[in-house]
């Protein structure tokens, strides 16, 4: 029985990544399937997808995209067509060899993403430059074959939108870039409340086949960083390859530029980590599948359990309201709602009847208030918002502490070892000094953001002089 009830998870200053398991299982978000690296998304899990699939799509469909679906499998002569491209995927992608007991005469991938299925679609849709722009989204599953897999961080098999789109010119392509990009920051920020820093990727670690890549980078609780989403100007590579040709305005035959872009249940893992806490998950109030648990007190007493479904019938037109009435014990149900990240948890009980009242708890400041029946609902709604932009608040002051200027390699990596986070260093723009660096600190470069600062005139590494301010950080 004590067992029960209490779901202890490992504390995140023991061992980090065994609380992340802890958490992701306990709260019971995914469970493990027999396919090594699987996971599966189970409905509290899948329901916080859903929430945030919801407010994306309606910003994607607000910028005008359309939402269209692609076949699963790549036949290999297409996937071959983009040279950058299929040399970047290949150590990834999964191969369907046979159908039934028959050999196929063409291997097929599993899609790892759509690029090539686009361009062979737009090749055959898109003459004029009256066809353009064409703004397309989908939302599906990609494979991609990982060595390591942690659930929702790196799985063989995840969920995402992938946006595709073409253009009449590269500036057209290029405001695209940053217009998703933004779509994504807003989302993660306003919904999410995770901080993220824009910028490039560097030509190491863009798109493969892309001119150029931008992405949201956000700091997790442990230091270390997560690709939050990414925004390619793809250019003319793939239009070149496949022969994506458009009759421009002069009356002559010109190849489209292209943009793609994508954002995945990865970001559920950095939710989890960001806002995550001893007790369990922290879900912030804008995607919470319960914003608000009822659990009666003394329930078995008369008309308790009345009023708090009444209750619940009242709220729910504007919060969404869960009730527990099962005959597990309250303390059972105040540590299960607090796993699980409910933002709040409203107690009534008989005396709080009598007296016209209910408890309030926050999960993510543990504050109990007594709250009166007037006006609830209004006062409710308060503290959610109240909840949302604190959760936005620690994220971002805990980036800003965890965020350090460097400008000596000794410096870095003393830093680094000593606190993690983000290192802000200038860096000469040459891939050996890139590389150097990840080989002797183990951080990557996140990005080249697009708030340059100028912190001092020679590279980190090399001496040389510097091109660029860059975020490095070690990733997941
Ligand atoms: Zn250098």
């Amino acid at each position: 029985m004590a067992k029960e009830f209490v779901k202890n998870v490992t504390s995140m200053q023991d061992d980090f990544a065994q609380w992340y398991t802890d958490v992701v299982t306990k709260a019971e978000l995914i469970d493990y399937s027999s396919v090594r690296g699987s996971m599966i998304l189970r409905p509290y899990g899948y329901a916080i997808w859903e929430n945030i699939q919801k407010q994306l799509d309606k910003k994607i469909k607000a910028t005008g995209h359309e939402n269209v679906y692609m076949p699963l499998f790549i036949p290999e002569s297409l996937l071959q067509k983009e040279k950058d491209h299929i040399e970047g995927f290949a150590p990834e992608v999964a191969w369907v060899t046979h159908g039934g007991e028959e050999k196929l005469t063409e291997r097929l991938c599993v899609r790892p993403t759509s690029e090539v299925l686009f361009a062979e679609h737009f090749k055959n849709i898109i003459h004029s430059h009256r066809d353009l722009p064409k703004l397309y989204n989908q939302w599906s599953n990609v494979v991609r074959w990982e060595k390591t897999t942690r659930p929702f961080l790196r799985t063989l098999e995840f969920l995402w939108q992938e946006g595709h789109t073409c253009h009449e010119t590269d500036e057209e392509a290029h405001d695209e870039t940053v217009r998703m990009l933004n779509v994504y920051a807003n989302l993660c920020e306003e919904f999410l409340a995770i901080p993220v820093v824009k910028g490039q990727k560097t030509e190491k670690e863009k798109f493969a086949g892309a001119k150029y890549t931008f992405t949201i980078e956000s700091l997790m609780h442990d230091g270390k960083a997560l690709q939050s989403g990414t925004s390619h100007h793809l250019g003319d590579g793939f239009a070149k390859a496949f022969g994506i040709e458009f009759t421009n305005r002069e009356g002559k035959l010109q190849t489209v530029q292209q943009t793609s872009w994508g954002f995945t249940t990865r970001i559920i893992g950095a939710m989890i980590m960001v806002h995550g806490d001893d007790r369990g998950l922290v879900v912030p109030p804008k995607i919470a599948p319960t914003q608000l648990m009822i659990v009666p007190i003394a329930q078995h007493k008369e008309g308790v359990l009345d009023f708090a479904y009444d209750l619940k019938e009242k709220l729910s037109q504007t919060i969404r309201t869960g009730i527990d009435a099962s005959d597990k014990k309250p303390g059972w149900k105040f540590n299960e709602y607090e796993m699980k990240g409910i933002p709040l948890r409203l107690e009534v009980g008989p005396r709080d009847i009598e007296q016209g009242q209910v408890i309030v708890v926050r999960r993510d400041t543990g504050e109990k208030e007594t709250v009166s029946l007037q006006g609830l609902e209004i006062h409710i709604q308060h503290i959610l918002s109240d909840i949302q932009s604190n959760l936005f608040k620690k994220a971002k002051t805990h980036r800003e502490n965890q965020t350090t200027t460097v400008t000596s390699f000794d410096e870095f990596k003393a830093k680094l070892s000593e606190k993690g986070g983000f290192m802000k260093a200038m860096w000469c723009g040459d891939e050996a000094c890139e590389s150097f660096i990840k080989d002797e600190t183990g951080a990557t470069s996140r990005c080249i953001p697009f708030e340059q600062e100028r912190l001092a005139e020679k590279c980190i590494c090399c001496e040389q002089e510097a091109q660029h301010l860059v975020y490095w950080a070690k990733a997941y």
